[in-house]
């Protein structure tokens, strides 16, 4: 073998291949180690790229190899283990390279930054600032403002925590800075070290899982916790989380994307005592990078972050956590459609660390991963403490006068509830007013222009939402084809829910939690935070309030609709519904407090959701995975979609035949080892003015599906007419749409 010259590197951009270049003039290849960033030309312009390795030869003329421009790192970024494990995904989700190392790492670098360029500005009061008195500043307001806040915060505050006040506060805060009563200071974001707590002493089931989880920290071994909510998973996370951090390791906890609170990090510090850092959408590049920085440097020993979280590097990896793992925010739906929970496993795998994936309701992989014995099997039965099970009943509406989307049933439930002091929590998986705004003379409907959908009613904006696109409109008084008036608003979202609460509850102290009500930074830890001290005795909810938080108050839960998910667009409806309703079950009834969960539906006789709420969870699932080894479908059979969108609606399909005669004459399409179904327009067909189909290819052999990606994927863009399409392909889809 001759020496290396040739530098492979992943360049962004969304094509299915890497890039040859010679290392940057008077720069020895040997200087150039894989997982290091380098400048490079592109076309006609400059980009930053990562190279994946050094290669003695390469598919293009040595001569026609242009070099890079600048070497940016002179040690790796990444170690050897992204590395591989991102050259893994690349292969197995057949995505772009370029995109796969666009997802590695925080944006700052792949604009260039250093690795520890972050630090963030943190404003102090000095000591004239503590004594002063805000009220002498009256002249100056917005100073005066700031003060004040500053002495409530106890005396510092990052830029975060100061945007609130709006724009201007950084020249207020210079104001102050001039007057010597605040100065200018960095800081780290790694959250220091708190005193530590002594949690409670584990159950006896507890105990046991803690034990065999730590039994051998030094390999490989997948653990499936599977725990009703409140029956103390997290306590067994903190538990086995201080063994390896005992052992000079790190640990990676992954959350969903709604999971993350402040409330949870609390109670990781006050547990843990470690330097520990959080990663989520929330916090800008200057945050993410900082917080990537510390796990690499080990500067911090605890991570608590979402989805992208699984990419950032150790010093020394000790053990991985994905709590609530069965979450579909594990998935990224676009670009690189990975799945973090099972990169997850694979990294686990390549550190030879334990992983535990844990939730009260486990994905149907997972729970087929145990029963195959892949993963160990742990049962948490139930509730931590004295808390008993929540008892859950299915309401039927049939054909029932309903109030405002309220049964008498349910409603004489409420009332018994807040009588006895109760928290209750409406759900309701809908926001904005109404659903549909109609004419009843003419039959004219508020349809959103660009896709199949129908338009929301939002009553406080006063506007006409829709919630697939985001197109918006003003809100017709008469019906704009025969000027009948008034429309009628039909359905309902949780804004009529809660106007309904306050006619049939006047004086009653109502929240409503969704995506409109908390849109401001912060504002859904603070609602979480009024909740749990119960200053608000209903509730009214999306899956929000769903997942993952504990409200000791919680007495009753009503669920106003179950029936979206029982006839929904794809196979997975069933188990997401499932899921969902035994999440918001899981709020209601913590401590000494029983807990009721009220179900209204139209299907009352309805199979799964009986076995749901007769038997529970797992025998639920034990049928769900019975229909899903009849059916062919995962986690019996691998499933990948090409998706294809364009302006007109004959070109997707066009595309999406021509792709699957492409894959009908691989040797695993022509056998019929891999399945190919459709194409078909997509359930929705049209969104965002584009026209939409899919082809799905279903195979037993994952193998023999995977063989033919490998091999299809990259000639789908010599696809005649695939220039005329934007398409994606999309490996172990959550969604069929
Ligand atoms: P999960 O993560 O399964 O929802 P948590 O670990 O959050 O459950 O526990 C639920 C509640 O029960 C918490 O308030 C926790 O402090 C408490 N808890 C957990 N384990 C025990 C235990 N062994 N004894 C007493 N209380 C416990
Ligand atoms: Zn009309
Ligand atoms: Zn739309």
């Amino acid at each position: 073998m001759t020496a290396p010259r040739v530098l492979r590197v992943a360049v962004p951009s969304p094509l299915f291949r890497s890039f040859d270049y010679l290392p940057p003039e008077g720069v020895g290849i040997e200087q150039v180690r894989p997982g290091a960033r380098v400048k490079i030309p592109f076309g006609r312009q400059k980009k930053i790229g990562v190279v994946i390795e050094t290669r003695s030869e390469s598919d293009v003329p040595l001569e026609k190899l242009r070099p890079a421009l600048e070497l940016l790192d002179s040690e790796p970024l990444v170690t050897e283990e992204l590395l591989y494990l991102a050259r893994w995904a690349t292969d197995y989700y057949r995505a772009a390279p370029g995109t796969v190392f666009e997802t590695l790492f925080p944006v700052r670098l792949r604009k260039g930054d250093a690795p520890d360029a972050a630090t963030l500005d943190e404003w102090r009061l000095t000591a004239t600032g503590r004594e002063s008195d805000p009220e002498e500043l009256q002249r100056a307001p917005r100073q005066m403002r700031l003060l004040a806040r500053l002495q409530r915060l106890g005396g510092t505050a990052r830029a975060e925590e100061l945007e609130e006040d709006g724009a201007g506060w950084r020249q207020g805060m210079k104001g102050l800075v001039d007057r010597g009563l605040v100065e200018k200071g960095q800081v780290t974001p790694v959250l220091p070290p708190l005193e530590k707590v002594t949690g409670p002493e584990p159950g006896p089931e507890q105990a046991e899982a803690i034990r065999r989880i730590s039994a051998d920290i030094d390999s490989f071994s997948a653990w499936l916790l599977d725990g009703v909510t409140g029956s103390g998973k997290t306590e067994v996370y903190l538990q086995v989380i201080r063994q390896v951090l005992d052992a000079g390791r790190q640990a990676l906890v992954l959350v969903p994307e709604i999971g993350l609170t402040a409330q949870l990090v609390q109670r990781f510090r006050e547990r843990l005592g470690v330097e520990l850092v959080a990663s989520h959408s929330g916090m800008n590049d200057t945050e993410r990078l900082a917080a990537w920085d510390a796990m690499r440097t080990g500067k911090a020993r605890v991570l608590i972050g979402t989805r992208s979280a699984v990419w950032v590097p150790m010093a020394e990896p000790g053990m991985i956590i994905v709590d609530e793992e069965h979450d579909a925010s594990f998935k990224q739906q676009e670009g690189f459609r990975y799945s973090a929970r099972d990169i997850a496993v694979v990294r686990a795998q390549r550190n030879s660390v334990p992983i535990v994936l844990g939730s009260a309701t486990p994905s149907l992989e997972s729970l087929a991963n145990a029963k195959q014995k892949r993963y160990g099997h742990l049962v948490l039965p139930s509730r931590a403490g004295s808390a008993k099970p929540p008892e859950i009943r299915l309401v039927d509406i049939r054909g029932r006068r309903l109030t405002g989307g309220l049964s008498d049933q349910l409603l004489q439930a409420i009332r018994k509830h807040l009588d006895a002091d109760g928290q209750v929590l409406l759900f309701l998986n809908r926001r904005g007013y109404a659903p549909r705004l109609v004419c009843d003379a003419c039959g004219w409907m508020a349809q959103c222009r660009r896709c199949d959908a129908q338009m929301t009613l939002h009553q406080k904006k006063n506007r006409l939402q829709c919630h697939h696109c985001g197109a918006e409109a003003g809100v017709p008084q008469a019906c704009p084809e025969c000027s009948h008036e008034p429309l009628d608003m039909l359905g309902r979202g949780t804004e009529r829910l809660d106007e309904t609460l306050h006619e049939l509850f006047p004086g009653e102290k109502i929240l409503r939690v969704d995506r409109d009500s908390t849109q401001r930074k912060g504002a859904l830890d603070a609602r979480l935070d009024e909740i749990r001290a119960g200053e608000h005795r209903l509730l009214v909810g999306t899956q929000m309030l769903a997942k993952g938080h504990d409200f000791p108050k919680l007495t009753l839960v009503g669920v106003l609709n179950a029936d979206h998910g029982l006839f929904g667009l794809d196979f997975r409806s069933v188990e997401k519904l499932g899921q969902l309703l035994l999440q918001v079950a899981g709020r209601a009834g913590r401590a000494d407090r029983p807990g009721e969960v009220l179900v209204q539906t139209h299907h009352p006789d309805h199979p799964l959701l009986n076995q749901l709420v007769r038997d529970g969870y797992t025998q639920f699932a034990d049928a769900a995975l019975a229909e899903r080894k009849g059916a062919m479908l995962p986690p019996y059979a691998g499933l990948a979609l090409l998706r294809a969108e364009a302006a007109n609606a004959g070109a997707a399909r066009q595309f999406l035949s021509e792709a699957r005669e492409l894959a009908a004459s691989h040797p695993n399409g022509r056998s019929g080892s891999v399945m190919l179904l459709g194409p078909a327009p997509a359930p929705m067909e049209r969104r965002a003015g584009r026209y939409r189909a899919q082809l799905l290819l279903q195979s037993s052999n994952r193998r023999g599906l995977q063989r033919l990606l490998a091999d299809w994927v990259p000639q789908l863009g010599q696809v005649p007419t695939a220039r005329a399409v934007r398409w994606s392909i999309d490996v172990d889809p959550v969604d069929l749409f």
